[in-house]
């Protein structure tokens, strides 16, 4: 059958390469299906942090573009397609996507997370005309303005203190009045001039026409609501958001084990499905790295090497 693979590992972040490096180098005929940019996403980050081997300037964008090449290397076949329907149960298992259907004897959910939206009305208008959720990619188009920044995690004040290398201030809004980011992180960002803080607020409407003119932010614990307008001879406003991260779990609810929106796995990365693994941030787990999502990649496509095996599919 043509479209019948060994392994179907379904996106293409740190867990998935990894994935498709170990199951293609088992000699496993291996199909990475990714509906966007390689890399997920560490690709947003200009400095990878805490990957071992990896030195202090790796950029996101370098250490994946390593990775697509080792996976590639060994004859994991990869397609830009967007999984839009599993029948996980079967065997073979049928991967539906936005322009094909593939069967696979085993299937790698890599999958990861995506970034929340601020939910306020104006939000969907702006992306990308002045609302980004990466600082990497849009860092520069920032250049010389007072940026605002919203979250209180490590993402936000990581990408705040990144920022300052573009923007002429950065301002950081958090609707707590404590950070949740790492105590050595904020301590960077009080240090740094151009970083000032709004605490106990929240963004609820941004507002312009071709570009952000000026938005709404509420205070968390009066209620007011004041409108923030252009600095002087600032023309348009840069607003980066940064609060978490949902798991890319809906086309698996109705047919796997979910907790908390997150894929229940044992220590092997299978899930309630024989056959059927999860990787990387798409599953339950105490720490979301890259470290622990190639790990994850690994342990899976070794996994699924033995069920292929042992059931003498
Ligand atoms: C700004 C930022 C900075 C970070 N910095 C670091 C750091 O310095 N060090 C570190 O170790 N970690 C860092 N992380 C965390 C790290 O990026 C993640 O833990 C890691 O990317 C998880 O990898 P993953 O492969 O599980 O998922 P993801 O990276 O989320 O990749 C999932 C992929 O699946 C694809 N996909 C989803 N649904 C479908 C579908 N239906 N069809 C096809 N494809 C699909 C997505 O497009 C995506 O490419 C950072 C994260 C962010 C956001």
């Amino acid at each position: 059958m043509e479209n019948l693979y060994d392994v179907i590992i379904i996106g293409a972040g740190p867990a998935g390469l990894s994935a498709g490096l170990y199951a293609s180098r088992a000699k496993l005929n291996t199909l990475i299906i990714e509906k966007g940019i390689d890399g997920g996403q560490i690709v947003g980050t200009d400095s990878v942090d805490n990957y071992p081997g990896a030195p202090e300037n790796t950029t996101g964008p370098s250490l994946v573009a390593r990775m697509v090449e080792q996976a590639k290397e060994f004859g994991a076949k990869k397609v830009m397609e967007e999984v839009t329907e599993v029948d996980l149960k079967s065997q073979p298992k049928i991967i539906k996507t936005n322009q094909n259907e593939y069967q696979a004897k085993s299937v790698i959910i890599a999958s990861g997370a995506s970034h929340r939206f601020i939910g306020a009305p104006g939000e969907e208008e702006f992306s990308g005309r002045g609302i980004s959720y990466c600082a990497t990619c849009d860092g520069p188009f920032a250049e010389g303005l007072h940026v605002y920044v919203i979250g209180g995690g490590d993402a936000a004040v990581e990408e705040s203190l990144f920022l300052t290398k573009y923007a002429s201030k950065v301002t950081i809004i958090h609707r707590r009045d404590e950070f949740k980011a790492a105590k050595s992180i904020v301590e960077k960002a009080k240090e740094n001039e151009k970083i000032d803080f709004m605490f106990n607020s929240q963004v609820v409407e941004i507002k312009g026409d071709k570009f952000i003119e000026s938005f709404i932010v509420k205070d968390t614990i009066s209620g007011e609501e004041r409108e923030i307008g252009l600095d002087e001879g600032q023309k348009r406003h840069s607003i980066f958001v940064f609060i978490g991260y949902i798991p890319n779990t809906g086309l698996f609810t109705d047919q796997i084990d979910i907790v908390n929106g997150y894929i229940m796995t044992n220590e092997q990365c299978e899930t309630s499905i024989p056959g059927v693994y999860a990787v990387g941030d798409v599953r339950v787990k105490n720490v979301r790295q890259v470290v622990t999502a190639t790990g994850d990649g690994a342990t899976a496509a070794v996994t699924a090497e033995k069920f292929i095996e042992t059931n003498d599919l």
